[in-house]
């Protein structure tokens, strides 16, 4: 084990060990932190959304969809 090849987590910005991170888009997360930011529910990689603009992530839902819909009109 090379403790150099130790990943940090992309939203905490704080080391994250295999046995605890998950890995998306090249990116590193801890469990507890890809979490949706809006239900808080634990996000799973095979149903996850990361908006560019906003910079959230969200799960697939469909609720979740209208409400960052609702979200972006409201921006304007
Ligand atoms: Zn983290
Ligand atoms: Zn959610």
């Amino acid at each position: 084990m090379n403790p150099d090849s130790v990943d940090v987590c992309f939203l905490c910005k704080k080391r994250v060990y295999v046995m605890e991170r998950v890995s998306a888009e090249g990116l590193f997360f801890h469990r507890s932190c890809f979490q949706c930011d809006y239900c808080s529910s634990t996000l799973r990689l095979a149903a996850y959304a990361y908006d560019q603009h906003s910079g959230h992530y969200s799960n697939e839902a469909a609720s979740h969809r209208k409400m960052l819909d609702r979200m972006e009109s409201e921006d304007i």
